[in-house]
């Protein structure tokens, strides 16, 4: 349309150049990618202990531990994601194979997401949604190395594909397979 654009007042020469701009947003989405508010920006007593799961915040990390009775309780990052209804990542399953051997594959899961779990507090499954003929299960997780486990497991299990769209900004993980 040829129409100027008017320019911000404050765009004079003394401002920084708009060009060094660039970088430091790539820069600031990638900080933005590490820093997720489940984790950060929080400041728990030591040692704290969940009210939910029971897990224990110790020398700034949550793990298994035995509670230190009467230790401030605080909520873990997953239980506050589970309660939020906020998942870290989604891992779709679809495709024939998976009503034929939902029992197998369900098997799988649990078997994966205790151990999962068990080494890595903060990762856990939140929830198996699937539909009424089990053609396709959709699966949410608090954490994505939970995403990335579980999706490895059923690949490297039951074959089929493996499709994972990478996240922008707060959105989750997602991954599909189907077989
Ligand atoms: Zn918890």
């Amino acid at each position: 349309m040829g129409r100027q654009t008017p320019q911000p007042a404050s765009q004079n020469p003394a401002s920084p150049n708009p060009a060094s701009q660039h970088p430091a947003r790539r820069e600031g989405l990638e900080e933005g990618h590490q820093a997720d508010p489940y984790r950060l920006n929080r400041k728990f007593d030591q040692p704290s202990t969940c009210p939910d799961c029971q897990a224990s915040y110790h020398q700034g990390h949550w793990s298994w531990q035995l509670p230190v009775p009467g230790a401030p309780q605080h909520r873990c990052p997953a239980c506050q994601r589970i309660r939020d209804r906020v998942p870290a990542g989604e891992l779709t399953l679809s495709g024939a194979f998976v009503s034929e051997h939902y029992g197998e594959i369900l098997g799988l899961i649990e078997h994966t997401e205790a151990h999962i779990r068990q080494e890595h507090p903060l990762e856990r499954l939140i929830e198996i949604a699937i539909d009424d003929n089990h053609h396709q299960a959709v699966l949410t997780f608090t954490g994505t190395h939970a995403t990335h486990g579980m999706s490895e497991a059923i690949h490297h299990a039951f074959g089929g594909e493996l499709e994972a769209a990478y996240p922008e900004g707060s959105t989750p993980l997602r991954v599909h397979w189907r077989r």
